[in-house]
C-alpha cells in the first residue's frame, strides 16, 4: 500500500469510551418480506462533529446496556456502505448494511437475538446511536485507476457499494474496469441489485455477475456460488487479472476464499497465464485484499 495514503487514512477518531452520537435518518428493509434474511440499509447522520472516512473502512456501533459483569458491551464492526462523500454528498452521512442475526445455544436449542444487529434493525428514524471509528485499512483501495475484481457474499457487498459509488462519481475517462461477482441465496436477497444493474447498463467497463445459490446450480448439480460464477466469467476476468496493477477484493463469508483462489487459477491457466507467479505478485504487492468472517 502507498505509505503516504496509509498515513492519511482516518482511524479511531471516536472510541468506545467517547463515541460519536449519530441520528438514524432512515431504515429500509432490502430483502423481501418472505425472505428469512432480514437485511436493512441504514443511513446515519452526524450533526456538527468532524467525522471522515474512506471507502472500505468500517465503523463500530456500541450496543446499549451492560453485560452480566456490569461492563459495557463491546462494539460491533460494520463495513461502511457509502463513498466518502456520504449518502447526500455532504460528508455527514453514511450507510450500513445490517442483517438481523440470531444464534442458537448448542445445548438447549434456544434462539437468542444478536445484540447489536437487532439493536440496529429495531432502531427507528430519529433514534440516536453511538458510533466509533472509523477503522480498517485493509479494504481501502490505494489506486482507483487500477482494474478491480470484487467478490462479495451476502452483506459483504457493503464496502463494494461504497467503491462503486465513488467510481460512479469519477469522470468516465478516469474509471478503471471493474468486475463485481456477488452471491446471495435468491434474487430477492441480492441487495442493491437494481442500482448495480443500472450502473452496469450505462458503463461498458463495469461488469456485474450474480450467483443465486438457492436458485441456480452448477453443471454437476451443486449450489452455484461466487467462485463458480467467477470461473464462468473467465473471459471478462482475465484481461483485468493479467494487468499488473489489478486489485482483487473479497468480502463476506470465510468459506469462499479457497474457491475464489481456484477460480482465479483456472481463469489464468485457461488463458495461458502463470497463476503461481501472478498470485505471488498479487500478495507481495498487497493487491489481494480479503475481509471475511
Ligand atoms: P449469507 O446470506 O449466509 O450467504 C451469502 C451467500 O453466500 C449465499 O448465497 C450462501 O449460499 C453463499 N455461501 C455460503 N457458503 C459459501 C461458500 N463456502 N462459498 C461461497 N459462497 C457461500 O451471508 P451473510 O449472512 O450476509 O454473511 C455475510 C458475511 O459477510 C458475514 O460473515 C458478515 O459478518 C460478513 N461481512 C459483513 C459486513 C457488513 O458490513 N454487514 C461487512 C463485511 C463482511 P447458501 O446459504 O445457499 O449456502
Amino acid at each position: 500500500m502507498d505509505l503516504d495514503l496509509q498515513a492519511r487514512i482516518p482511524v479511531n477518531r471516536y472510541r468506545p469510551s467517547a463515541p460519536l452520537e449519530v441520528e438514524l435518518v432512515s431504515t429500509t428493509r432490502l430483502t423481501p418480506a418472505g425472505s428469512p434474511n432480514d437485511v436493512r440499509h441504514l443511513v446515519l447522520r452526524w450533526p456538527k462533529e468532524e467525522f471522515s472516512f474512506l471507502e472500505g473502512q468500517s465503523v463500530g456501533i456500541v450496543p446499549p446496556g451492560h453485560n452480566a459483569r456490569g461492563r459495557p458491551h463491546p462494539v460491533r464492526l460494520f463495513s461502511i456502505a457509502s463513498a466518502r462523500a456520504g449518502e447526500d454528498g455532504d460528508g455527514r452521512t453514511l450507510a450500513l448494511l445490517v442483517k438481523r442475526f440470531f444464534w442458537t445455544v448448542p445445548d438447549t436449542g434456544e434462539v437468542i437475538p444478536g445484540l447489536c444487529s437487532n439493536h440496529l434493525c429495531d432502531a427507528r428514524p430519529g433514534d440516536v446511536l453511538r458510533m466509533t471509528g472509523p477503522v480498517g485499512r485493509e479494504m481501502v483501495p490505494d489506486d482507483w485507476t487500477a482494474p478491480m475484481i470484487l467478490v462479495a457474499t451476502g452483506t459483504g457487498i457493503a464496502p463494494f457499494r461504497g467503491f462503486l459509488q465513488a467510481r460512479d462519481r469519477l469522470a468516465r475517462r478516469d474509471r478503471a474496469p471493474v468486475l463485481l461477482v456477488y452471491g446471495a441465496q435468491t434474487a430477492g436477497d441480492l441487495c442493491y441489485a437494481g442500482w448495480l444493474d443500472g450502473l452496469a447498463a450505462s458503463d461498458p467497463t463495469l461488469w456485474v455477475a450474480y450467483a443465486r445459490s438457492r436458485e441456480e446450480t452448477t453443471a454437476d448439480g451443486r449450489r452455484l456460488y461466487v467462485q463458480d460464477r467467477l470461473a464462468l466469467c473467465a473471459d471478462v476476468a482475465w484481461p483485468l487479472l493479467r494487468d499488473p496493477r489489478c486489485g482483487i477484493y473479497l468480502c463476506g463469508l470465510r468459506g469462499m476464499e479457497d474457491g475464489v483462489d481456484a477460480a482465479l487459477a483456472a481463469t489464468a491457466m485457461a488463458h495461458g497465464g502463470d497463476w503461481p507467479a501472478l498470485r505471488q505478485a498479487l500478495h507481495a504487492e498487497h493487491r489481494y485484499r480479503i475481509e471475511v468472517y
